[in-house]
């Protein structure tokens, strides 16, 4: 294992016969790790960690979360629902909308939660139906970043915030509606293991934010990677976080009030806890190509299939056996029948047999929260491995009649 601690003492093939294969497993310490890594960001002292959940929504991991200290960013009424359930009080949530209803917004300002509004005529809508509420807009400096263009949120090419040249635009429809603008938020996009994109997005936000007087807060995004090859180095934070600490010190003595700074970490904070077992149910050789087929289709983790994204992949034999001396190239597909289904291609990995043991790293963010019951079939469980090395279920694994909820039957 990448981390023999990961399992903590605990066989990964018990917990497979335990709770039915494919099974996503958290590890507590190492949530709780990131959960503080990233709230020790910076020594500025107004600073608030804003957990993400779309990375990961289980409602335990938003739990021990409450508990580390952080607060939430929702995307949907949905995430509001959960996060109450999970104990975050208003004021600890941010709703950060997009094309929303009316209704939505409602949904948010009815129990006091404040909501970044991301276009001209969502503001104007805003201010008709919430008059002299206090509101936070969404900001495209012009700066992004990101894995794959389908999660650059930032810069010319995306569908997401207000750009510079509407802000006067803006001042007026604050101005007809008596509206408070009391915060500014920016999210350039998913994934950076370099400072620099983000620290040029941060200072692009902050030379904005100056003709904005009267902020009470500044939210300058997730998006902080981490190396899912093996080959890539950490994020290095240290660095990261001592050159936002200055910038942030810098612009509260020339703005003139100590503004507060948040950032939304996802997939830093939900990412690595988390390891997605399965197991290999044919092995088989089509035109020369070697296939690992297992239970793992794109309805169970779906990056590899939406993003080629990469993730290690271990092989775990059941006879004990380690074959690393046999290195042989594996298309590693899922159980759904499409071709797109595929978990990596051309994977360096040991002989292997059926029912050996396939152990995908770093799945916890935007994995089973993008699982889906495609093919009808089963969306996997997940069980959380605590600090005292005892295994638990926090969701159960679909059933068959789960399938039918909504059809009159
Ligand atoms: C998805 C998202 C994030 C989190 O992105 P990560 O790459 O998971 O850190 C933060 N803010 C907004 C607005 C987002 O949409």
């Amino acid at each position: 294992m990448k981390d023999t601690h990961f399992f903590e003492g605990l066989s990964p093939f018990a917990l497979l016969e335990q709770y039915g294969s494919p099974l996503y497993v958290y590890n507590e310490r190492v949530f709780r790790e990131r959960c503080r890594e990233m709230s020790h960001l910076v020594t500025y002292p107004h600073f608030k960690v804003n957990y993400s959940v779309k990375a990961n929504s289980n409602l335990t991991l938003l739990r021990i979360a409450r508990e580390e200290g952080l607060h939430v960013d929702a995307m949907s009424p949905g995430e509001i629902y959960l996060e109450e359930l999970a104990g975050f009080t208003p004021d600890e949530i941010f709703y950060i909308s997009n094309n929303v209803s009316t209704e939505e917004m409602a949904y948010a300002v009815s129990r006091g939660i404040m909501v970044s509004i991301d276009s001209l005529s969502q503001l104007e809508r805003f201010g008709r139906h919430f008059p002299s509420h206090p509101v936070c807009i969404r900001v495209n400096s012009g700066v992004g970043a990101g894995h794959s263009d389908k999660v650059i949120t930032g810069g010319e090419k995306t569908k997401f915030a207000i750009c510079p040249a509407d802000f006067p635009r803006v001042r007026e429809i604050l101005q007809t509606y008596e509206l408070r603008l009391v915060g500014l938020n920016q999210h350039i996009g998913s994934f950076f293991l370099e400072e620099e994109p983000y620290l040029e997005g941060v200072r692009a936000l902050l030379a904005l934010a100056m003709d904005f007087p009267g902020l009470a807060f500044i939210d300058l995004g997730g998006g902080f990677g981490m190396p899912y090859e093996r080959t890539q180095s950490r994020l290095d934070l240290a660095s990261l976080g001592a050159k936002l600490s200055a910038l942030m010190e810098d612009f509260a003595a020339r703005y003139g009030s100590p503004v507060l700074f948040k950032i939304e970490p996802g997939r830093y904070l939900a990412a690595e806890c988390c390891v997605l077992l399965g197991t290999v149910q044919a092995v088989k050789e089509n035109y020369g190509h070697v296939y690992c087929g297992t239970d793992i289709g794109f309805n169970v983790l779906a990056r590899p299939m939406l993003y080629g994204s990469y993730h290690e992949i271990e092989i775990l034999s059941r006879d004990g056996s380690d074959h690393t001396d046999s290195l042989r190239p594996y298309t590693v597909v899922g159980n759904i029948c499409e071709s797109g289904d595929i978990l990596a291609h051309d994977r360096m990995l040991p002989a292997m047999r059926e029912e050996d043991l396939v152990c995908i790293h770093d799945a916890g963010a935007y994995g089973y929260s993008m699982a889906s019951n495609y093919n009808n079939r089963l969306r996997p469980a997940e069980v959380l491995i605590d600090q005292a090395g005892t295994s638990r279920l926090i969701r159960r694994r679909d059933t068959l009649e789960d399938l039918t909820r909504g059809f009159e039957v």
